[in-house]
């Protein structure tokens, strides 16, 4: 499990406090960002964001459940959860 997604869920999220994007920031990078096209230190900076931002953590999950990568996974119906997971895993390819 990636990092990030570790301190996302995790209980020491509060830690991460420095927020330097704001949510619409990551929305409007998101498509980029799951493709991998964006800058590192800008992709850090997003994951920075929504590993401290539960809101956008379920933004991403709620995109990642809804396109086309879920179908690299096998097309599974999902259950709660899986898409967070399925996220993890596409980030941790990408990186
Ligand atoms: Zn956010």
């Amino acid at each position: 499990m990636a990092p990030w997604f570790r301190s996302a869920t995790g209980r020491g999220s509060v830690e991460r406090v420095r927020v330097v994007m704001r949510c619409g920031d990551v929305e409007s990078l998101l498509l980029e960002f799951l493709e991998g096209e964006l800058a590192p230190e800008v992709e850090e900076e997003a994951l920075e964001h929504v590993a401290g931002c539960p809101a956008c953590e379920l933004y991403l999950a709620e995109y990642a459940d809804t396109i086309e990568l879920v179908a690299r996974w096998g097309g599974e119906v999902l259950e709660p959860g899986t898409a967070n997971r399925i996220l993890a895993a596409v980030i941790s390819e990408l990186a």
